[in-house]
């Protein structure tokens, strides 16, 4: 390799992680200005995610999931999908601010890594269809996983596949969401057997399609699925419509600060 070519890999290298560092920074100062806090274990639902009043889950769950049958182990959230996490969300899925992708990551990762420790584990992504990642130019649960598989040292584990595009999930009703993406995951041929496997995605509503991609990691033999998102809404919130974006709140926003591209694989 000539010395040019290794200067230029040496450089490329380094813009990508002042890239990763300065994004989680910039996400990193915007939620401290807010004082924002993640919640306390003890603030939600371990099986189900939603908001929870103290003393009020007991082991089998909370009052509104007791009884139903839980996909995966157990839930770790931020929290719940109010302001101001809700807003950062909506910039990061739709207002290309990628820049909350690594640093929900690092906050996640505190909690899932305390939960898994002396386990077998891995970070498995929620995964998006070609053409909608190839739009957006990232997969947000991908930048999530990929903080947290980094920070733990655990490896990321994209075993799942989304090969059929289906509408988002935001613009269906509670009741079509199952069927709308029924068929749409699928699991490639790994043994999952003996491995605790962390689903990771950016939020929580109705649980359907966390619901999907724990089966299929149950199918491929995980002893345990876990799922971590950086928020859940709770179910007063109707039929979750408020989950979609506002393209009058982000015309009147300023242009996000990050810059303009997500970090290249493996940069975080
Ligand atoms: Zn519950």
């Amino acid at each position: 390799m000539s010395s040019k070519r290794a200067f230029q890999l040496a450089e490329k290298g380094w813009r990508l992680t002042w890239y990763a560092l300065s994004a989680r920074h910039q996400a990193g100062r915007r939620a401290t200005l807010s004082g924002w806090q993640a919640d306390a274990p003890s603030a939600y639902c371990h099986r189900c995610g939603i908001s929870a009043g103290p003393g009020s889950v007991k082991v089998e769950g909370c009052s509104y999931c007791v009884g139903r049958k839980s996909p995966w182990d157990r839930v770790v959230r931020l929290g719940s999908y109010d302001a101001p996490l809700d807003q950062w969300i909506v910039r990061m899925k739709f207002a290309q601010d990628w820049s909350w992708g690594p640093w929900l990551g690092a906050k996640l990762a505190e909690s899932v890594g305390r939960i898994g420790q002396g386990e077998k584990a891995a970070i498995c992504p929620v995964p998006m269809h070609w053409l909608r990642r190839w739009r957006r130019g990232y997969n947000q649960a991908e930048l999530i996983a990929r903080e947290i598989s980094r920070v733990n040292k655990w490896p990321l584990a994209a075993v799942l596949r989304r090969p059929r595009l289906t509408r988002p999930q935001t613009t269906v009703s509670l009741s079509e969401r199952l069927r709308n993406i029924q068929g749409s995951f699928d699991v490639g041929h790994v043994d999952l057997r003996g491995w605790s496997v962390w689903l990771v995605d950016d939020i929580k509503t109705t649980g359907a399609t966390a619901t999907a991609c724990a089966r299929l990691l149950r199918k491929a033999g995980a002893e345990k699925v876990y799922l971590a998102v950086a928020a859940v809404a709770n179910p007063h919130h109707a039929d979750f419509t408020h989950v979609e974006p506002r393209p009058t709140n982000h015309a009147a926003s300023p242009p996000p600060a990050a810059p303009a591209g997500p970090p290249a694989h493996g940069a975080a």
